[in-house]
């Protein structure tokens, strides 16, 4: 049966009709500051940063303001006790409930003195990493654990406070829920990827990409156009920009924004964060353009959305047969620079497994347990089970035990990131369940679409619309654990993860035979 697909006209409830009037004032000011915010980072000039944090906060206190309209705020009390509300309906006050729940919950003078903290850890946190010295941040650490356990109690829970604020980053998300997933991924990949170092002939030392060449931005530049083009950007709805960070911004349906980098050094680089960029435009993209300005608008959340970009850059970028198409495309450019490299030399460099210390450069395969240890760590700080004053102990103990690799100073331990000094405790488990909802989505991709002749041939037009009919298009209709079910048919299993990573290295690493 075909399902109905003009979901806001099913939108009949007069007090959700009201809240929606209202929502498109948020929605609207949310892409100016998006825009405010792309430009920032993508053409602002040196001296205009000043005023530009000033009309950004203006445009923030704006949107505030609608978000703790007292009119606003009844109606979404009373949408709250409606019966017989639609999926449609049932969706937008539950992510209602989801958006305000910090507002309405935490009481303002703890945002405030929450953004006074933050503000001035990032500061200290920068010198600190700067100085190999922990001690510099420790203060501000020790803060904002405080606040965070505040934040907690404020937005309740029923068993761990860590909850609370997974929450805030992964709807329905819990600790206990977290441990289940990544105690089967530690159990699985630690041995896998000792058997890889150990494997004969492992060397983590490959040097098929000579660094000394020069790769020109515009050649890189014809790659990545060539290779997003092939993903489905649509060009007319979007555009590629440079910034320091590669990042991606939605401000309109018909308006993404992604950014990239480029290496002179390494092409490398910009071909996966480009693919990796793409692949949240794509899926903003291609969700159902009614939700638009409504609160079913974008992806569903931080772990969904880097699931789609991971999928992209790891499960199709990175794939073998992929990279074998791609290989004489990469030679037709840089002739010069990969004289001597053919297809597996090229995966072996892109594919490459080597413990280390730094998130960032981890790559697919250590890049979860990279997670797994902030994971522990914060759940064992906001619980009180590790002072923050051990902080730089417990996190070279634990990546020891994960990776192999034990940080010589804390700027390559718990320095490291700076998402702390943000005060965001509770976010970085969405990066590893993106991975696990990617590889269990790939299994049922697979099922339908012949993925590795696809990629072989460079056909990553029905991967997109394959992503686009399944998942894509419903926006934030369905929350990460309902639409896994809806998509595989089963709540989230490790076990996809697992065997799709064992299954790639093994064939890379030649593990079979052995
Ligand atoms: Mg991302």
């Amino acid at each position: 049966m075909e399902e109905d697909k003009s979901y806001m006209k099913n939108v009949k409830n007069p007090t959700i009709k009201k809240i929606l009037e209202k929502y498109k004032e948020i929605a609207l000011l949310g892409k100016v500051n998006a825009l405010l915010g792309w430009d920032l980072n993508v053409n602002l000039p040196m001296q205009g940063g000043a005023y530009r944090s000033e009309e950004s906060a203006y445009v923030t206190e704006l949107i505030t303001n609608k978000w703790l309209d007292s009119e606003f705020r009844t109606l979404i009390e009373k949408a709250n006790c409606e019966n017989d509300l639609t999926l449609e309906e049932k969706a937008i006050v539950r992510n209602l409930n989801v958006a305000t729940k910090f507002y309405y919950k935490v009481p303002k003078e703890l945002i405030i003195e929450n953004e006074k903290v933050t503000s001035g850890a990032f500061i200290d946190w920068r010198t600190a990493k700067e100085e190999n010295n922990f001690k510099k941040f420790q203060p501000h650490l020790t803060k904002i654990v405080e606040i965070d356990k505040q934040i907690a109690q404020y937005l309740g829970y029923k068993n761990n406070p860590y909850d609370a604020l997974l929450d805030l980053y992964e709807p329905e998300l819990t600790a206990a829920e977290c441990s289940r997933l990544f105690n089967g991924v530690k159990r699985e990949l630690v041995p896998f990827i000792k058997k890889i170092t150990k494997s004969k002939g492992y060397n983590d030392n490959v040097k098929f990409i000579n660094r000394q060449m020069h790769y020109p931005k515009a050649d890189q530049e014809k790659i990545l156009n060539y290779t997003i083009e092939k993903m489905g950007f649509d060009f007319s709805r979007g555009r590629v920009d440079i910034s320091a960070h590669p990042f991606t911004t939605t401000l309109g349906t018909n308006d993404i924004r992604t950014t990239t980098f480029y290496s002179e050094i390494d092409f490398r680089d910009s071909f996966t964060s480009s693919i990796h960029e793409t692949g949240h435009a794509l899926y903003e993209l291609g969700i159902n353009p009614e939700f638009a300005s409504t609160p079913l608008e974008g992806g569903v959340s931080l772990g969904m959305h880097e699931g789609m970009s991971r999928f992209w850059e790891n499960m199709v970028g990175k794939n073998p047969h992929f990279l074998r198409f791609m290989t004489p495309v990469f030679k037709s450019i840089y002739d010069k620079q990969l004289a001597g490299i053919d297809a597996e030399g090229l995966i072996k460099t892109f594919d490459m497994v080597k413990p280390s210390l730094i998130r960032i450069y981890a790559d697919e395969v250590t890049y979860s347990l990279h997670i797994i240890l902030r994971f522990e760590m914060e759940n064992d700080i906001i619980n009180g089970k590790i002072a923050v004053k051990d902080a730089p102990e417990a996190w070279a103990d634990k990546a020891k035990k994960l990776l192999g690799v034990e940080p010589k100073t804390d700027s390559e331990g718990v320095l490291q990131d700076v998402h702390w000094a943000y005060g965001n405790f509770g976010y970085f488990p969405s990066y590893a369940m993106g991975n696990l909802y990617g590889a269990q989505i790939l299994s049922v991709m697979q099922k339908q679409v012949k993925v590795d002749q696809e990629l072989a041939q460079g056909n990553l037009q029905p991967i997109k619309n394959w992503l686009d009919n399944n998942l894509h298009q419903y926006g934030s209709l369905y929350f990460p654990t309902e639409l896994i079910k809806k998509i595989t048919g089963k709540p989230l299993d490790y076990t996809y993860f697992t065997k799709y990573i064992i299954k790639k290295y093994s064939e890379i690493y030649d593990l079979t035979s052995s």
